[in-house]
This record gives C-alpha cells, sequence and structure tokens, in this order.
C-alpha cells in the first residue's frame, strides 16, 4: 500500500468525520488500523519525519505523537459508548414489559389525625379560632393559673411528669386558655388541640395523648350556650340521634362544672358492654370559667362570664371506630393504622 502522506491538521480532520460515521465497532476498528495501523495515516507520518528539515522534526514528532494518542483515545471512547448502548438494549429486550407492576404502598392518616381534623372542622365552621400552647409547661400556667391549688391531687406524682425547673409535661391543653387570655381581651372563642401527658398506662391510658380544650368568653355568656355548642358539635361528630347530658362534676378551674354523657353509640343506649350497661358514655368535661381564673389572667369577672370544656381525642376515636384498647393507637401496627 503506498499512500500518500498528509498533514497532521488533514489527518485529524479526516479521522474525526470518519469517527462521526462510523456507525459500529468493527468500523471503529477499520478506522483504528486505517489511521494508527503499521501503515496509518499516522504512522506514516512519523516514519516521514526523518526526510523533514532538521529543525521541524523535533516539533513534528511531538504533534504526531500527541495525535496518535488523541485518536486512540477517541477510538476507545466511542468504542466504550456502543458496548454501554448494546448491554442497555440487550437489558430493556430481556424485560418483560407485560408483567403487572409491584405496587407501593400508599399511606394514610393517623386515625387520631382524622379524628382530631373533624374535631378542630366542626368548631371552625362555628367560628372558633385555634390556639397551640407548648407542651413544656411552667407549674403556674399548668395549675396555678388554672386554680389548681398546690395540695390538689392533679398536683400528685402519679399523674404529673415533672421534669427540671418547676417545668411539667403539661397534663391538660388548659394552660393554652390562660395564656391565650393574657394576651387577648375578650370576645375569646378558640379550641385548643395538642399532646398531653400524663404518667399512667392501661387499657383506657397512655403517658402521651391528645385534647381538645374549647374556651368562649364574652358578656353574657351562660351555660345555655354552652349546651348549644356542644349539641352542635356532638351532632356533628356522631350524628343528630345521639343524645346528650350533663352530670354534675367538679374541676378546680370551673365553677359550675359538668361532665357530659353521650347516649352509648354502640348500644344506641340499651345498655351494652361498653357503657356499663347505662346506656350512656362521658366524653369530656366542661363548666362555667371560674371567677379566679378570670382574676388570674386580668379579666373582670363580674363583666366577662364564659364557658370551656375539654375532651380526649382517643376517646372519640374509640367510640367512633368502635376501637376498645387506647394503646393500639400508639402501637404502630399498619395492619390497625392502615384501616381508617
Ligand atoms: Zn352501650
Amino acid at each position: 500500500m503506498s499512500q500518500k502522506i498528509l498533514s497532521i491538521k488533514q489527518i485529524k480532520e479526516d479521522a474525526s468525520r470518519e469517527l462521526e460515521a462510523a456507525a459500529d465497532i468493527d468500523a471503529i476498528q477499520a478506522l483504528s488500523v486505517r489511521y494508527l495501523g503499521r501503515k496509518g495515516f499516522v504512522t506514516l507520518f512519523l516514519r516521514n519525519i526523518s526526510t523533514l528539515p532538521e529543525d521541524q522534526r523535533p516539533y513534528a514528532g511531538e504533534k504526531a505523537n500527541e495525535l496518535k494518542s488523541f485518536l486512540k483515545q477517541k477510538f476507545e471512547n466511542k468504542i466504550e459508548k456502543l458496548q454501554a448502548e448494546a448491554a442497555d438494549a440487550e437489558k430493556y429486550n430481556s424485560i418483560d414489559v407485560t408483567l403487572p407492576g409491584r405496587k407501593g404502598d400508599q399511606g394514610t392518616l393517623h386515625p387520631i389525625t382524622i379524628i382530631g381534623n373533624k374535631i378542630c372542622d366542626i368548631f371552625l365552621r362555628i367560628g372558633f379560632d385555634i390556639a397551640e400552647g407548648p407542651e413544656i409547661e411552667t407549674d403556674y400556667y399548668n395549675f396555678e393559673a388554672l386554680n389548681i391549688p398546690k395540695d390538689h391531687p392533679a398536683r400528685d406524682m402519679q399523674d404529673t411528669f415533672y421534669t427540671v425547673n418547676n417545668l411539667v409535661l403539661r397534663t391538660h391543653t388548659s394552660p393554652i386558655q390562660a395564656r391565650v387570655m393574657e394576651k387577648v381581651k375578650p370576645p375569646v372563642k378558640i379550641i385548643a388541640p395538642g399532646k398531653v401527658y400524663r404518667c399512667d398506662s392501661d387499657i383506657t391510658h397512655t403517658p402521651m395523648f391528645h385534647q381538645v380544650e374549647g374556651l368562649v368568653v364574652d358578656k353574657n355568656i351562660s351555660f345555655a350556650d354552652l349546651k348549644g355548642v356542644l349539641t352542635v358539635f356532638i351532632h356533628q361528630i356522631f350524628d343528630k340521634d345521639t343524645k346528650m347530658r350533663f352530670r354534675p362534676s367538679f374541676f378546680p378551674f370551673t365553677e359550675p362544672s359538668a361532665e357530659v354523657d353521650i347516649s352509648c353509640v354502640i348500644c344506641r343506649g340499651k345498655g351494652c358492654r361498653i357503657c356499663s350497661n347505662t346506656g350512656w358514655i362521658e366524653i369530656l368535661g366542661s363548666g362555667m370559667v371560674h371567677p379566679a381564673v378570670f382574676e388570674n389572667v386580668g379579666y373582670n369577672p363580674e363583666k366577662y362570664t364564659g364557658f370551656a370544656f375539654g375532651m380526649g381525642i382517643e376517646r372519640i376515636a374509640m367510640l367512633k371506630y368502635g376501637v376498645d384498647d387506647i394503646r393500639k393507637f400508639f402501637e404502630n401496627d399498619i395492619r390497625f393504622i392502615g384501616q381508617f
């Protein structure tokens, strides 16, 4: 084979163009022989250097060797690229696209979240705002401001998680009442949902659970207003046939105080295990805000009256869903919590 000696520039241009056009590995290997083989253009150029004027030889040699490495690299790169494409195609062809896909598990809201949201929605629709407060609370807001004296049993070590510096994990959402009233002048109409903590654990108690607190304060607020609001709530969260009754009770922060029962949602009042055959189930505590609480937050008890109520979200969820063990809500068994 006798070939013309091409310039470095010419070799580079020709090789790049031909490489671009090369469609498979064989074509590239042929190109490699054509340019870098024993009789290739680059080899011929290198051999021919000895015929050049002496002062041009080092430069020509250097450039020719650079070109040689350059082309070698280009050929290798393109071969690798084609091999990778071939491997991908192979993989794709071996996939059976008619096989049914694996379904991912879809998450759901936790039942306590669902019921908490439902409760909040009902009160939001009748004009309540949502308030929040800290879960680590001072002794003052958790007890003192709410008219819970130093020797009240609710302060017993059995019930309250004490931390340091007179701080407790709040035992109820009621401290939010005091915090809101300190900041806002009446009228006040809030609900305060949140986590609360008590040192207690059995089939109906967990060390952490959720409450919703409600508070309405204005001029001329009466027990009838409390009954009206709770009736709307109970009819919406359960149904319109659910009966309600007040039972006299005692809370330090309300006077008078009442516990609220509803007709048993399981047996419809006939009597069953859940309602201990009474036909009634206790669902929340309520009452008219104690004048001492108003004084603590700087409200004039001669001018304003108000009512407050508080309920456990878990309790409502247990009744609505017929769950008999509160601990199930926190064991995170996906077979249980995925049902709601
Ligand atoms: Zn019953």
